[in-house]
């Protein structure tokens, strides 16, 4: 096989923002052994596997071996944490390579940083994967999000309730650039560094922005509008983040941070997966609203581009701010109409109710969200027992039925949209214990099983079950 090696890594973000990084390196791996590899994320990354599987491959997975002229950095940023600020957080355990193919490529669990503070700066073989397994599910299902190229086992034993295997990630993003990232740079009151910065993020993710009459303010509602969205794709999905942190929160839109995430089984706005978030911030149903607090702390880092005078920039910058829950609204409802087979050409004017009818059915009912979705394109076939035995409400289920067949769904369609693989809690749970243990095949089945979320494969059927009732609970910074 074909063996590269040369790997051309720029450094953009060190050499126009050297203030908001150190260069820095990675810890020794020992003894390296590749887990997982994204063989579709390395072609985009003009990457040969054969190259990645090798040792002088793991050893550019791990960070041990950089390309020459490559300089790796941590990167700086703050944040606001469940609503309390850090000024000092930033890659605590992370490295960011250098950019490749127009993507930053990033590294988590690589050691410690001068961001440590008190963290061991490593990162273990189950929530490695676990970011592996979820953001190529997110992929698969239209997500805008981080790739994961490849998980690779270190060789060392890292302490955590229980010792275990150490692990690096590698990982793609269009920038690693946060709310954070702004909320550092505004609090040291340097305006000029604030203004490379947006020019940096408008570069990479809203060039036309550069033209605009006020570029910040121009990049802000760029940011407004791709959160919004994001957050709706994660809802209608029934996706919980678990840490939307400002830290945890991109610039271009895509969902970054895979640590106590999950996907619904019920059907519940009040679901809570992360075992730290006790008052339930960012529990499923305050999710847009968490994003709109974070991105009003983007707003007040901007306020200075904005505008020099600050009584005129704040409402200018409150203005864009409250276009975000409309915004979202209707990419939601968008959304919610495709997941219902009722295409932009359908006209359900005459009955403007049937998708908030639809929600409060769901929240009444707790029906499993991925399941009910997807039993609905059965019902538009004419098969609505497997919807009805999701719900307890039959009468109130057949009324709203007969309404929305009334409007002529397109089941087609519909399945095209609504997964019948999501990475469910007890699933992804079930193989990061086997992998840890030291047997990949589950994982490997499940990527496998999630590369095509839509096509409903009859051999699969416990893959598109929910997990036991009751629910799980993963861990923070593991
Ligand atoms: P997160 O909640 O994953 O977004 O992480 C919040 C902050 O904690 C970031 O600055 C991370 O770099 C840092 N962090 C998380 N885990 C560790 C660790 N094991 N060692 C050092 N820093 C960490
Ligand atoms: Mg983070
Ligand atoms: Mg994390």
């Amino acid at each position: 096989s074909s063996t590269q090696t040369t790997v051309q890594l720029g450094h953009r973000f060190a050499d126009a923002l050297p203030e908001l990084s150190v260069p820095w390196q990675a810890d020794e791996a020992p003894d390296p052994r590749l887990l997982a590899l994204d063989e579709g994320v390395a072609a985009g990354l003009g990457l040969d596997p054969a190259w990645l599987r090798s040792p002088s491959g793991l050893a550019f997975l791990t960070g041990t071996q950089v390309p020459d002229g490559a300089r790796p950095v941590a990167q700086g940023y703050a944040g606001h944490q469940f609503g309390n600020y850090s000024p000092r957080l930033g890659d605590g355990r992370a490295l960011l390579l250098g950019d490749l193919a127009g993507l930053d490529l990033h590294l988590k669990g690589s050691g410690r940083t001068p961001w440590s503070r008190g963290g061991d700066g490593l990162a273990v073989v189950g929530p490695m994967l676990r970011e592996f397994v979820v953001s190529t599910a997110m992929h698969a299902l239209g997500i805008p999000t981080t790739r994961s190229l490849a998980v690779v086992a270190t060789g060392r034993t890292v302490q955590r309730e229980t010792p275990q295997p150490g692990a690096v990630l590698a990982r793609t993003a269009s920038s690693h650039l946060r709310v954070g990232s702004f909320q550092l740079v505004r609090a040291t009151e340097d305006v000029d560094l604030l203004r490379r910065l947006a020019d940096h993020a408008i570069a990479a993710h809203v060039p036309a922005a550069a033209d605009a009459d006020n570029p910040a303010l121009a990049l802000y509602e760029h940011v407004v509008a791709v959160q919004a969205d994001l957050l709706a794709r994660w809802m209608l999905v029934g996706f919980v983040h678990g840490v939307m942190n400002t830290d945890n929160m991109t610039i271009s839109g895509e969902t970054i941070d895979y640590g106590p995430c999950a996907f619904l089984d019920a059907h519940d706005a009040d679901t809570v997966f992360s075992s730290i978030d006790s008052g339930g911030r960012y529990r499923y149903g305050n999710q847009p609203l968490a994003a709109q607090w974070n991105l009003a702390r983007l707003a007040e880092a901007l306020l200075p581009l904005i505008h020099e005078d600050p009584e005129q920039a704040i409402p200018t910058a409150v203005a864009v701010l409250e276009t975000f829950l409309p915004r979202y609204e209707v990419a939601w409802a968008a959304g919610m109409r495709a997941k219902l087979g009722l295409g932009p050409d359908v006209d359900t004017d005459a009955d403007p109710a049937l998708v908030t009818d639809l929600q409060a059915l769901l929240d009444a009912n707790h029906p499993d969200h991925t399941g009910f979705f997807r039993a609905l394109g059965a019902a538009a076939r004419g098969d609505a027992e497997p919807a009805r035995r999701l719900v307890l409400d039959l009468a109130g289920f057949d009324a709203w039925a007969a309404r929305w067949l009334a409007a002529g769904p397109d089941a087609d369609a519909m399945d095209r949209v609504n997964p019948v693989y999501v990475p469910r809690n007890h699933l992804v749970e079930e193989a990061l214990d086997a992998a840890t243990a030291g047997d990949l095949g589950p994982v490997e089945r499940l990527v496998e099983v999630l590369r095509r979320p839509f096509d409903e494969r009859p051999d699969l059927a416990r893959y598109a079950e929910p997990g036991p009732a009751g629910g799980f609970v993963t861990y923070c910074g593991t």
